[in-house]
């Protein structure tokens, strides 16, 4: 087994001769993880399908589930997709940042679409993945770079636990900003249709003059946790972490405005974006000791329904 290959670098000023060692191992169709402003990403060249493949097998990925492209200029896009106005409108307002468009795919190989005739393309707000994918030279697909139906990555440390023996390298940059993946946008059709919940809220996009719609139903098992997650409101989070702890369980608390007594307690945040951020990480700390998890609930406004949305999908799929 080949050791991974950590490149440590400046996630504000990265150092390019560090970031260029990384570009090299994905122009010879390597795999690198690298952060973003939302998740960490595994990167391969969107344009080799044997890398792209190869990202598949090592997420344990189904092949009906497309890859994000990621690019660092917008001429890219246009290489890979047929714009049309509404994107130009929202590439305008939010590329770079947490918004993938879905839009009429041209010149990508089909299996980074899982076949469908639509590429989902971002420009990632992040200094390091835009270094990465301009000395790679070409647009880069970059799932989250977890084991498929994990939590997704926030730090470097996340990436090696799943995929270290995997993958070739990983640029450590330090833990991400936001911390939930992007939204998922479909402009082909009007109004436009929200495929995945993330950190651009449809309150952002109707302000700037988008119609949405949430039609987030993604069919595959997301977020498994180890330790059993529930979910309570505030009021009740006392209530279940003792019921637990009676049933000589060991429980793990996730509080934002409550303080319990749980054998382990983490902090989530007081605003919206703390909670996004530390969520997945506390997520990732709390099943390495605990065997219940209770998480605080939060208002489903805002970022609040796409982190219900993520908590959701972990309820659904936990392990017993
Ligand atoms: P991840 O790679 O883990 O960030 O997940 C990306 C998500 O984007 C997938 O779960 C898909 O639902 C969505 N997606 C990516 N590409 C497309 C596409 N071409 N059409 C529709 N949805 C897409
Ligand atoms: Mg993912």
């Amino acid at each position: 087994m080949k050791a991974i290959r950590v490149i440590k670098v400046n996630s504000e000023r990265p150092e390019r001769e560090r970031v260029e060692e990384a570009a090299r191992i994905i122009r010879k169709g390597g795999l690198v993880a690298f952060p973003t402003e939302t998740v960490y990403g595994l990167g391969a060249d969107a344009m080799n399908e044997r890398a792209v493949r190869r990202i598949f097998e090592v997420k344990g990925r189904p092949a009906k589930n497309p890859l994000i492209v990621h690019v660092s200029n917008k001429q890219q896009v246009y290489e890979i997709a047929q714009v049309n106005g509404i994107a130009e409108k929202l590439m305008e307002t939010f590329f770079p940042g947490p918004l993938a468009l879905v839009i009429d795919k041209k010149d990508i190989p089909d299996i980074v679409t899982a076949g469908t005739g639509g590429v989902a393309v971002r420009m990632p707000d992040h200094p390091v993945a835009l270094m990465l994918i301009e000395l790679a030279n070409t647009p880069l697909v970059a799932p989250s770079a977890n084991i498929s139906g994990r939590l997704s990555p926030t730090k470097a440390e996340h990436v090696i636990e799943d995929l270290g023996d995997r993958i070739d390298a990983i640029i450590d940059g330090g833990e991400v900003k936001i911390g939930i993946e992007s939204t998922v946008l479909d402009v082909r059709s009007k109004p436009a249709k929200i495929l995945r919940m993330g950190a651009v809220t449809p309150e952002m996009l109707e302000k700037a003059g988008i119609e949405v719609e949430v039609v987030d139903t993604r069919p595959f098992g997301h977020y498994r946790t180890k330790a059993r997650l529930y979910v309570a409101k505030p009021n009740e989070m006392e209530v279940m972490v003792e019921e637990f702890s009676r049933k000589g369980l060991k429980v793990g608390a996730a509080c934002i405005t409550t303080r319990c007594d749980a054998e382990k307690v983490v902090w989530l945040g007081r605003s919206m974006e703390e909670v996004a951020k530390n969520l997945f990480s506390a997520l990732r700390e709390l099943e390495k000791s605990v065997d219940v998890i209770v998480v605080e609930e939060v208002e489903r406004k805002g970022l609040g329904r796409a982190i219900m949305k993520k908590l959701e999908e972990a309820i659904l799929h936990r392990s017993s």
